[in-house]
Formats: structure tokens, C-alpha cells, sequence
């Protein structure tokens, strides 16, 4: 996409912790959260004369994140180390990878506007976590906390290929997907386990070098990831057409103000001298392993969504967009075993659920209900004994107060009113108050019946059984 006479470039860096019990190079907990430094042992505390061992689980993950993607695995990898200070690393170095990675050359697909589009893959590396600094709010200092220092991560390095905000968010919602189903990370963005150095540049449309990038370091929300590539842009370009230059450097994206801030030069690999670490052996990788990882690959996003689209006759749309997210996907076949009404199912994502979603501005990993809870709210409907607005109301109630939806109507008094003398009533008393609607319907108005019967619902607090509604409406108007 094109702004202004300019293209836009734009390859991302994501960082995703692995989901290994254990951390990358000792045996201690990865899992998140703890008090400070309780995570932690002589090796992932940078001891002097410790000896890193290198996780098998960690290899075994990075090949099936790099499978999933298309890419090469390297038979013969090592690991290197990435030299630089910084308080939360206290090695002052990062084990990481650099000249030979475990996967390269690999490509992830996307849909644009324009169809389908290959996103290429540089590279897929194994390295180690830093810890976190907290800074102090009352005495003014930094405490270290080490419980993240040496968790797994793999880095996935895209080509600049990406050309708009839109389709970054595309490319990351479909790497998040596929990171998710192959289940190597639990992709938590509030988390921080999966984040994203998000590279931007822009060109004159027609050149055919690339501009210079600055780079926007961890990201972790879709939203902001958006809102910084398309003020970046603005930025470049308005310093371009002023006729000045753009310098290589990384910025830090402030949510609050939206805009960027410039953290330092940007460094190139030699400043890192990276050498190979001594203490880590090489990494080979036999045929039999390779395959073995490649035979007991779970399902993809795509071949569920093909799926979806044919045993449960699902729109394009639909499938598309419950199986871009797992979790989405689980709740739908989770649900789906229990009450067996896809459809109904379907419905109530799309619609419903989506809808609160973005309201709420939660990513689906964040409903708070369970697969059964959805089923009996489907049975609730499929039995009558709500009506679907009432269905929306439970919905919404499941996201404030998760428990059994029947047990959410008999609290709220939602039950649907599918009694014949009651209904009547209520029909009796709309007729009579609404004179004028009675006379435009006898009069061929055919809308004033669908006025009515939204009265008798408004009466009802939506309870009513709308069918029962309607059928009673026509009966007395055609007395
Ligand atoms: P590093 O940041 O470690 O020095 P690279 O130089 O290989 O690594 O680039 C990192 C990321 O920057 C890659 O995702 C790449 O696609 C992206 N990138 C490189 N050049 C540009 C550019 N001119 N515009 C936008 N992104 C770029
Ligand atoms: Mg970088
Ligand atoms: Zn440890």
C-alpha cells in the first residue's frame, strides 16, 4: 500500500517464550509470575564456573514452530553468544544464534485484498530470556528480578515484505495462530510472551532501494502495533519531503502520547561480537528426528478452517475467522461436542461474542466462560425456554460473572414467558394501547405488526417467545 507517493516496508522480529516446563539452560520453573527471583539457580543467575545445558524440549519446539512455517531445519546448528550490558542480563552476554540458526527460509500466507500473499521467513532462532527490572516507585531504585532470565524463547525473523500496517497485523495474527496449534507458546501478548520489533521504513514508490528502518522495540498489542507503524510512517515521510534523512535507530512506542521516542543508535551485528559458545556443544539433528517432529505435527489453522468450510458447512468468513485464533476454535469444538448445534454455535461467535470481544478490546484468550457453558446456552435457546436477546443478555453476563447460563436466567428471572394465557395478555394490552399500529396493519401496513410485537417485548423485558408473539398478533388482528 502506498501513501502519498510513498510505499511502505516493513519486516517484524517476534519473540515468543517457549512453553517448556523448564527454562532453556537449567532445570528451573519457567511459569510466570512468582515472587522475585524464587525462579532461579546458579545458572540462569550468571554464577561464575556454572555450565549451561541445553533444553532438548527447547530444540524439539523451535523445529516444529519451524516446520509449521515451511522452513529449511539446519542438520548442523550451535549456539552463540550475543555480548551486551544490560542490568536484567547479568552474563553480559545472551546465548542466542546467530550464523547458523536451526530453520531458515521459511514463508507464512496471508490474505490481502489483492489474494493471497507469501511472507518470507529469514529465520528461526533458539535463545534465552532476560530477567526484569522493577523500578521502584517510593525509593527511586531498580530491583532485579531473575525468574525470566534463561525462559526459552525463539526468534522469528520476517523479510521486509510487509507493505501496511494491515497486513503486519495479518502476518502476526497468523504467526500467533500457528505458534498457538502447534502448541510451543501460549502467545500471551499482556504476558509478554509473544512480542513483536516492529521494522519500518518507507520508499518513493518506483525505487528500488529500500529506505532506512527504525525499529520499534517490543511491542506486544495488535492495536498498538497498528497505531505505531502508521504514525512512523507519517513521520519518515513528513522528514523526507522536508528534505531530510532518516536515521537508523530504535524507538520506543508510547501508547499514551502515540508517538515514538528515540532509545538509541541502532547497533549492528558486529557490535555484538557474537563468537560461539564454548560451553554448549553443537546441535545435529538427525533425519529420523527431523521426520519424527514433522509425522506428529497437530493440525494448522488452514487444513481446520478447510474443515470447517465442509463437515460443518461454515461460511468462508466464519471459519476464517474462528480458527485464526485457537482458543477461538476450541471454544467452538469444545461446544460444538456437547450440543451438537453448529450452527447455532456459529452464530453465537460471530455475532455475539466477536462483538462483546471488540467492545471489551480482549483478545479471545480472555473469555472468561467454558465450551460448556456455551453448549447450554445453545440448548437453552434450542429448547425455548430463552429467546436470543435473551441469549445476548447471557452472554454479556457470562463475560462479568462466569457460571451455568440456566442458572443465570433463574436468577436474573429470564426465563421465556411461553405460557398461551399469559402471552395473550400481554398481546391484549399492546393491541389496546396502540390504536393507531392496530388500524395501519388492518390497512395492509404490514410493519406495524413488527412494531407491535417489539412493544409486547419491550412489555416483557424480551421474555416473551417471539413466535408465540407473533402468531398470537395475527390471530387477534384478524378477529
Ligand atoms: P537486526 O535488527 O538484528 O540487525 P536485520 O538487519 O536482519 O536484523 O533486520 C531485522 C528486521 O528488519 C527484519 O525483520 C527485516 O525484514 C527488517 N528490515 C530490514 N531492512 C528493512 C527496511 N529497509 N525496512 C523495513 N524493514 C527492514
Ligand atoms: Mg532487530
Ligand atoms: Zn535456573
Amino acid at each position: 500500500m502506498s501513501r502519498n507517493g510513498y510505499e511502505i516496508v516493513i519486516g517484524l522480529e517476534v519473540h515468543a517464550e517457549l512453553s517448556t516446563k523448564t527454562k532453556i539452560f537449567c532445570s528451573c520453573s519457567t511459569e510466570f509470575g512468582g515472587e522475585p527471583n524464587t525462579h532461579t539457580c546458579p545458572i540462569c543467575m550468571a554464577m561464575p564456573g556454572t555450565l549451561p545445558v541445553l533444553n532438548e524440549k527447547v530444540v524439539e519446539y523451535a523445529v516444529k514452530a519451524g516446520l509449521a512455517t515451511n522452513c529449511e531445519i539446519s542438520r548442523n546448528s550451535k549456539n552463540d553468544r550475543k555480548n551486551y550490558f544490560y542490568p536484567d542480563l547479568p552474563k553480559s552476554y545472551q546465548i542466542s544464534q546467530f550464523d547458523k540458526p536451526l530453520c531458515e527460509h521459511g514463508y507464512i500466507e496471508i490474505d490481502t485484498n489483492d489474494g493471497k500473499k507469501q511472507i518470507r521467513l529469514t529465520r528461526i532462532h533458539i535463545e534465552e530470556d532476560a530477567g526484569k527490572l522493577n523500578h521502584d516507585e517510593f525509593g527511586g531504585g531498580s530491583l532485579v528480578d531473575l525468574n525470566r532470565a534463561g525462559v526459552p524463547l525463539i526468534e522469528i525473523v520476517s523479510e521486509p515484505d510487509l507493505r501496511s500496517a494491515e497486513e503486519a497485523e495479518q502476518y502476526l495474527r497468523k504467526l500467533k495462530s500457528i505458534l498457538e496449534y502447534i502448541e510451543v507458546s501460549d502467545c500471551k501478548m499482556q504476558e509478554g510472551s509473544l512480542r513483536a520489533d516492529v521494522n519500518v521504513s518507507v520508499r518513493k514508490l518506483g525505487d528500488t532501494k529500500f529506505g532506512t528502518r527504525t525499529e520499534m522495540k517490543n511491542m506486544n498489542s495488535f492495536r498498538s502495533i497498528v497505531r505505531a507503524i502508521d504514525y512512523e510512517v507519517d513521520r519518515q515521510i513528513d522528514i523526507l519531503e522536508d528534505g531530510g534523512k532518516i536515521e537508523q535507530e530504535t524507538l520506543r512506542w508510547d501508547d499514551v502520547s502515540g508517538k515514538t521516542f528515540s532509545m538509541r543508535d541502532k547497533e549492528d551485528a558486529q557490535d555484538y561480537r557474537y563468537f560461539p559458545d564454548p560451553d554448549l556443544v553443537a546441535i545435529r539433528l538427525s533425519e529420523e528426528y527431523i521426520q519424527s517432529i514433522k509425522d506428529n505435527l497437530p493440525e494448522l489453522p488452514e487444513s481446520r478452517k478447510e474443515r470447517y468450510i465442509n463437515e460443518y458447512k461454515l461460511s468462508e468468513k466464519d471459519a476464517k475467522t474462528i480458527t485464526n485464533s485457537k482458543y477461538l476454535s476450541d471454544l467452538f469444538e469444545g461446544a460444538l461436542k456437547i450440543c451438537g448445534n453448529a450452527k447455532a454455535v456459529n452464530n453465537l461467535i460471530i455475532s455475539d461474542i466477536s462483538r462483546i470481544l471488540n467492545e471489551k478490546e480482549l483478545e479471545p484468550e480472555g473469555i472468561p466462560f467454558t465450551a460448556e457453558h456455551l453448549a447450554e446456552l445453545v440448548s437453552l435457546i434450542d429448547k425455548n425456554i430463552i429467546s436470543s436477546s435473551i441469549a445476548k443478555k447471557v452472554l454479556e453476563e457470562l463475560f462479568e460473572n462466569p457460571k451455568a447460563p440456566s442458572k443465570i436466567i433463574e436468577e436474573k428471572g429470564w426465563i421465556q414467558i411461553s405460557d398461551e394465557g399469559a402471552i395473550k395478555e400481554v398481546v391484549l394490552k399492546v393491541l389496546e394501547a396502540n390504536a393507531q399500529s392496530v388500524a395501519d396493519y388492518k390497512a395492509g401496513k404490514d410493519k406495524a405488526l413488527g412494531f407491535l410485537v417489539g412493544q409486547a417485548m419491550k412489555e416483557t423485558k424480551g421474555k416473551a417467545n417471539p413466535k408465540m408473539l407473533n402468531k398470537m398478533f395475527i390471530e387477534e388482528l384478524s378477529k
